[in-house]
């Protein structure tokens, strides 16, 4: 379903973030990347949705290279979650949910139900939450309604930079076992990076574990740590 053939990236200053990577994800498959931080592994996630382009080698999702593809087709295809989810401030929580929806031309009463679906998914109250503005929710709240709205387009691919990064670990776990739940429910395929191996561990149908640009190995979390 997403593909990598032989991807380099080398940034203007001449640092080469990612080194000949090749690799794919199933469809429905949740691959965590993890590794220390300057690895790449943001670089190679914000190549899937083009927030970067490559500077050697294709990406395929689908089977279609994804530099052909429509870049709102790109974007109804993929949603996206970073560690601090950007929430329009003067929008309560239904609406900001509601947003994509609403841009895909949905009518305002069927794009606020499906906002309201989407929070219920993510473990929100509608009722509670709903009326709510951002700066009135906890951290880990805000990350719910990060997910939310990234479903919200119910995109076949999830890209996840680190998305429980910012929230303490309790909430980090909490957020971890719903989201496995979820994506039991909704089966996306899933990239999603951590720095937290545990947290890769969990997650992660497979692990891809990075160093210097490259995936050094790339199984099942258990034959990893299984591996002499
Ligand atoms: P190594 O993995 O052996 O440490 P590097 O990744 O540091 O090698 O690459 C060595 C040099 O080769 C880099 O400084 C860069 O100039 C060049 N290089 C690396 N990757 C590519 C590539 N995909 N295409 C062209 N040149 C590359
Ligand atoms: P990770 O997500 O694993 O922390 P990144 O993909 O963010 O790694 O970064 C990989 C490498 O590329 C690092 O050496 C980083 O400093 C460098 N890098 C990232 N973004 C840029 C940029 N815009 N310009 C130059 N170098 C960058």
């Amino acid at each position: 379903m997403i593909r990598f053939e032989q991807v380099s990236k080398r940034y203007p200053d001449g640092t080469w973030a990612v080194n000949d990577l090749s690799f794919q994800v199933a469809e429905g498959e949740l691959v965590t990347l993890v590794g220390p931080s300057g690895c790449g592994k943001t670089t190679t996630m914000k190549m899937v949705n083009r927030l970067i382009e490559p500077t050697d080698g294709r990406i395929l999702l689908d089977g279609a290279d994804i530099s052909t593809v429509d870049p709102v087709e790109l974007r109804r295809r993929i949603g996206y979650v970073i560690q601090q989810v950007g929430l329009f401030p003067h929008k309560t929580v239904l609406d900001n949910t509601a947003t994509v929806p609403h841009l895909l031309g949905w009518r305002r009463s069927q794009a606020r139900a499906r906002a309201a679906e989407l929070l219920e998914l993510v473990g929100l109250d509608p009722g509670t939450h709903g009326d709510r503005y951002p700066d009135q929710l906890s951290g880990g709240q805000r990350q719910r309604v990060g997910v939310a709205r990234a479903l919200a387009a119910d995109p076949p691919v999830l890209l996840m930079d680190e998305p429980f990064g910012a929230v303490d670990p309790l909430v980090r776990e909490h957020l971890q076992n719903e989201f496995l739940k979820l994506q039991e429910t909704v089966r996306k395929t899933v990239l999603f990076v951590t720095h937290d191996i545990e947290e890769a561990v969990r997650l992660g149908d497979r692990m891809a574990v990075y160093g210097h640009g490259r995936i050094e190995q790339l199984d099942a979390p258990a034959k990893i740590l299984g591996a002499p």
